[in-house]
């Protein structure tokens, strides 16, 4: 159970901008939570240069996309704090103390971390980086800066959280009492498989569809989305649970009448894919609008979500400088 006094921490990579399973895995998640605890929105530029470091240019172009993608969705940056991570310097500090604390093998065990180098075998070659392999340690350090209690992820981080437990709990039993062990909290959408039938929708991944896609864009997504590939002829019957078209009806597919029918055609052979998709983009592009439309305020005023995110990192930094003092002394380094 969650309880008033939880802080809330989350975030996202700078990597490109926000897709549809963001919005159902987390975003739909921070608007909600916003109203009812301190919620924290981190923009991560610092871990997204872990696999981007030859490409800087795309993680700074994408910092502003991703505080618009929130404004656009209902984060409110009069209840929400935005916050950029390369300007608090704390949790770089942070990140080196706890490096002591997790071994290179616990490192190269967690899941995420495994799934994730073998997709990058282009950027790492056969030997990962020392950056790469640690991010965890730098998001236990985002998390606890700010004291954060409650992480709402997509299921794919759920082994970080647990490595920043590990982590709190070690510099606890070493350090004395210091710092909060963080909670993970997923959404009913944990993880939002992509287009091409990814178990994962990610924005390195080439298989999303973004919030910001034009109705020309999502169509084209669409009707490139893997299908039953038993069905070959219009009227073969097909098999919804291995088709992604219905897969996304699911999500974007809001009344139950409808989306039965899909389905029940779809089995019939009685409903072509092509006629499936088009109602599939209509649906998409109902709910995305007002999105876009939130957004397209925002990209007509770059010093908005310039001077949002600014005013949300002055007030993260006070309180992780704050909690250093604390975490410091309790390491004994209060010189
Ligand atoms: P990248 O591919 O660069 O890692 P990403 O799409 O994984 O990008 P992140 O910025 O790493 O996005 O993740 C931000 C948050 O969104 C995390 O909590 C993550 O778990 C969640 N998330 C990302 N992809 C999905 C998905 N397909 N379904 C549900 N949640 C997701
Ligand atoms: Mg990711």
């Amino acid at each position: 159970m969650l309880e008033k006094k939880d802080r809330i921490v989350t975030g996202d990579r700078p990597t490109g901008r926000l897709h549809i399973g963001h919005y159902f895995g987390s975003l739909q998640n921070r608007v909600k939570l916003q109203n009812e605890y301190e919620t924290f929105i981190l923009v991560a530029d610092v871990q997204a240069l872990t696999d981007n470091f030859n490409n800087p240019e795309k993680v700074q172009k994408n910092v502003k996309e991703i505080v618009m993608d929130n404004l656009a969705v209902g984060v409110d940056p009069n209840k929400a704090t935005i916050y950029l991570q390369s300007m608090i310097p704390e949790v770089a500090e942070l990140t080196v103390f706890y490096s002591n604390l997790v071994t290179v093998s616990r490192l190269q065990r967690n899941p995420t971390v495994k799934t994730e180098i073998a997709q990058k075998k282009e950027l790492f070659g056969e030997s990962v980086t020392y950056g790469f392999l640690g991010y965890p340690v730098s998001q236990a350090a985002d998390i606890t800066a700010l004291n954060g209690t409650i992480v709402p992820v997509g299921e794919d981080q759920l082994p970080l959280i647990e490595q920043c437990r590990e982590i709190v709990r070690k510099f606890n039993s070493i350090y004395g009492q210091t710092l909060l062990e963080p909670k993970a909290i997923l959404s009913n959408a944990k993880r939002i498989k992509g287009l091409d039938g990814n178990e994962k929708m990610g924005k390195s991944l080439g298989n999303a569809i973004y919030l910001s896609d034009t109705d020309e864009e999502i169509t084209k997504k669409v009707m490139s989305a893997v299908t039953d590939p038993g069905r070959i002829k219009k009227d073969d019957p097909g098999n919804p649970n291995i088709c992604m078209v219905s897969y996304y009806h699911k999500l974007f597919t809001k009344s139950n009448e409808e989306l039965e029918e899909i389905m029940k055609e779809c089995r019939a052979g009685t409903r072509g894919c092509v006629a499936c998709k088009k109602q599939l983009i209509k649906n998409i592009i109902n709910e995305l609008e007002p999105i876009r439309e939130k957004r397209r305020y925002y990209e007509e005023r770059p010093e908005l979500v310039k001077e949002i995110l600014m005013e949300g990192t002055k007030h993260a930094r006070k309180i992780a400088k704050e909690n250093m003092l604390r975490i410091k002394e309790a390491m004994k380094l209060n010189y």
